[in-house]
């Protein structure tokens, strides 16, 4: 297979200064695309600001014969962001949406500046970046949104409640972007990524962060923002060489009539069956998808008390 391009593209990578963003950045820069690479330069917990850490990734790509230019604003200014493609570069085909930072605490100890600023950073960073590029998107008929979730978000983290619920906003915001983009082949993906990067550092041993290193991430978002992939409203997790699709599963579920005789009795002496993942369990990925259930509901008879 001959090697992916993006001639004549131009990608916005957030949070490219360091980590897996950089990494991102370095590729695209690699392979004929021109790249925002923006980065505000604070901390990982989001303090202070510094033009450093993407000049030195705009260097770099410079360096090895790519083009880039530096953006600094924060992600809650995504219109800057895509305003600085637009000056640059004329267009915006690839947004990654990657920037981000953590303030974990115990949720007894959270206090409102920890909890709005990663809603802040990850939530509005992201809808104001995708919202931005959006009318060039529909306009070209053309546009590929990487967003970033975290296994945090999918599952639950010790001390993280505010980075969860940021990152599992990723998951919807997108399944909604995609299904509102389709008909513009504008195609939104999310992933849940693992990698060594100054977040990670401090949390695991440096054997196993040797083994995930940042551009082990890359070949996936590579191939799903070609303009040739099909893939739209995916989850992946990725990391360390593993890829693999997430997906919601409802259990074939108890299904009572809805009348007088629909208790908490009635559930609790089926309650088996709620939370019953057999052959007969569902994939959903869509509201309507719960229609059929309603109508089979409404045909039913009395439950038996
Ligand atoms: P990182 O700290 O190395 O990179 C994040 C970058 O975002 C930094 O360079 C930082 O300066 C920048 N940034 C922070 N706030 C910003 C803002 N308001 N505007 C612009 N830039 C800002 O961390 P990373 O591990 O590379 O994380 C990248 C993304 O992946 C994040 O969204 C993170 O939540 C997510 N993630 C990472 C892991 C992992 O294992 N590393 C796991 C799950 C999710």
């Amino acid at each position: 297979m001959s090697e992916l391009r993006y001639d004549g593209q131009v990608v916005v990578v957030t949070g490219a200064g360091g980590g897996l963003g950089k990494a991102y950045a370095l590729f695209f820069g690699s392979r004929g695309a021109s790249v925002v690479v923006n980065d505000l330069g604070g901390s990982f917990k989001g303090d202070g600001a510094s033009s450093k850490a993407a000049d030195v990734v705009v260097n770099e790509i410079k360096a090895a014969g790519g083009k880039a230019v530096a953006n600094y604003d924060s992600v809650t200014s995504g219109d800057k962001i895509i305003e600085t493609a637009i000056q640059n570069y004329g267009r915006i085909d690839i947004l990654l949406n990657n920037a981000g930072i953590l303030r974990d605490v115990s949720f007894k100890n959270m206090s409102d500046k920890d909890w709005d600023l990663i809603i802040d950073v990850h939530v509005k960073g992201s809808y104001k970046c995708a919202r931005a590029a959006w009318p060039y998107f529909r306009k070209q008929k053309y546009g590929r949104v990487i967003n970033t979730a975290s296994a945090a978000g999918l599952f639950g983290s010790f001390g993280q409640t505010n980075y969860s619920a940021a990152k599992l906003a990723m998951v919807g915001f997108t399944e909604t972007l995609a299904k509102e983009g389709a008909k513009y082949n504008i195609h939104a993906n999310v992933i849940a990524p693992i990698a060594a990067s100054r977040m990670t550092e401090t949390v695991m041993p440096p054997d196993i962060l040797e083994n995930l290193k940042p551009d082990w991430v890359v070949p996936l978002v590579a191939c799903l923002v070609h303009k040739d992939a099909e893939e739209n409203g995916a989850i992946f997790e990725v990391g360390g060489g593993h890829i693999a699709k997430l997906r919601w599963e409802r259990s074939s579920g108890l299904l009572l009539k809805a009348d007088d005789s629909y208790t908490p009795g009635a559930i609790l002496k089926k309650w088996d069956q709620v939370g019953k993942f057999d052959k007969n369990a569902q994939y959903p990925n869509g509201v309507a998808d719960f229609m059929g259930l309603l109508e089979a509901s409404m045909k039913m008879g009395p439950n038996d008390k």
